[in-house]
């Protein structure tokens, strides 16, 4: 296997999605977002073992994922929250990934693909866009779009839903913009009930929602970044400490390396491309094998990017370069080749920091980080 790897803790993810359960009222459902790969952690086992902990339905962003976790045995129900082009209709209804609809094109494109293979009964949920400005139609056509549903004869209301903008953020106006998008959603389901049809599964929250706005948990929530053991931006440990709601988020990822070479470098030595940095003392300097084309970007370095080598904290030196990084082991280097490099994960995999902080140093979301983690890194699965 490669030095560099990222281990996903099955035991915190399964940890993660009781305590989300632990925020909802009984009979609210789960679903858990399993898009872009389970935000880089591996959709099969990951969807598996979010099924085992209690999640309900599962979220995908394109067929292609979709028909991964049916290939991998997985039978829930699986949401397609993106839009898919007309030439995977077809492969949506007979894997069934049920899309959200909310035009009459595309749901004439999926009622066709239902007739074409024989299918009487396929469940879409319709998206309405309460202020998000992405997709779904408008809350006032609501009722509209829900009786051409029927009116297909072949596909099924399976639910309603929207999607929060400024969830994740706890300001005044924050709060009440996403007031506003719950009422206009509202007014959405009373036009589908005042056309005589049940808008099905209706559901809108997000994770800063749901561990902020229970009051919007409706039939079922959408989370997806708490799972994966991150708090969602200003809707914070602090923040929810605070308000009396506790939640322990256990990170998933953990991405670690191998000192895979230990060099002593003279004081005057310049390291790296564009020869940045040079040594202002004699010191010894280990390089990892891990890169930018894995995901540890090059803005990590600039942003003062440390690893932890048997709990020593090991700065970049120099910048980083596709595929290999060099940290300073100092000048009393105990460190030995072949150990362990920390990148980040959780404070008990002897991590510096999490990818929620690395995402904090560098101006970004943890979400970019952990879906930054490329595909030749491999993901070891642990679930003890
Ligand atoms: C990604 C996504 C979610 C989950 O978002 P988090 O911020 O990770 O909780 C929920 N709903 C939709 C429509 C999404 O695209």
């Amino acid at each position: 296997m490669r030095a560099t790897r990222a281990l996903i803790h099955l035991n915190n993810l399964k940890s993660n999605i009781r305590g989300i359960r632990g925020f909802l009222q009984p009979g609210t459902k789960l679903c858990v977002a399993m898009k872009a790969d389970a935000y880089g952690h591996g959709a099969a086992r990951c969807a598996q073992a979010a099924l085992e902990a209690g999640a309900d339905f599962l979220s995908v962003a394109t067929v292609e994922e979709g028909i991964e976790l049916r290939n991998a045995g997985i039978h829930s129900p699986i949401l397609l929250l993106s839009l898919c082009s007309p030439d995977e209709t077809d492969s949506a209804v007979r894997y069934g990934i049920s899309p959200f609809v909310f035009d009459s094109e595309y749901i004439g494109r999926f009622a066709e693909s239902c007739r074409k293979i024989g299918t009487a009964d396929f469940c879409v949920h319709l998206a309405v866009d309460t202020g998000m400005g992405r997709i779904g139609c408008r809350p006032e056509e609501a009722g509209k779009i829900a009786r051409l549903i029927a009116g297909t004869g072949v596909l099924s209301l399976g639910g309603t839903a929207t999607h929060f903008a400024l969830s994740d953020s706890i300001s005044q106006e924050a709060e009440s913009y996403t007031r506003m998008q719950f009422e206009r959603f509202q007014t959405a389901i009373a036009a589908i009930r005042a056309e005589g049809l049940s808008p099905g599964i209706c559901h809108c929250s997000n994770s800063a929602a749901v561990l902020n706005n229970p009051e919007y948990q409706l039939d079922m929530v959408r989370p997806g970044i708490i799972a994966y053991g991150y708090y969602a931006d200003e809707v914070s440990r602090e923040y929810l400490e605070a308000k009396g709601c506790q939640i322990e988020l256990k990170p998933v990822m953990t991405l670690e390396s191998t000192v895979c070479s230990i060099r002593k470098c003279l004081k005057g030595q310049s390291i790296s491309y564009g020869c940045t940095w040079t040594a202002g003392q004699d010191t010894y300097i280990g390089v990892i094998p891990a890169g930018y084309a894995d995901g540890v970007f090059r803005r990590f370095a600039s942003s003062g990017l440390s690893v932890a080598v048997n709990g020593k904290s090991c700065p970049v030196r120099g910048k980083i370069c596709m595929d290999q990084m060099m940290i300073d082991l100092g000048p009393d280097c105990t460190a030995k080749r072949w150990d362990t490099a920390v990148i980040f994960g959780d404070s008990r995999s002897g991590a510096l920091q999490t990818a929620d902080d690395i995402a904090r140093m560098t101006g970004t979301i943890p979400y970019e980080i952990t879906c930054g983690i490329s595909k030749r890194v491999p993901r070891v699965f642990i679930t003890g």
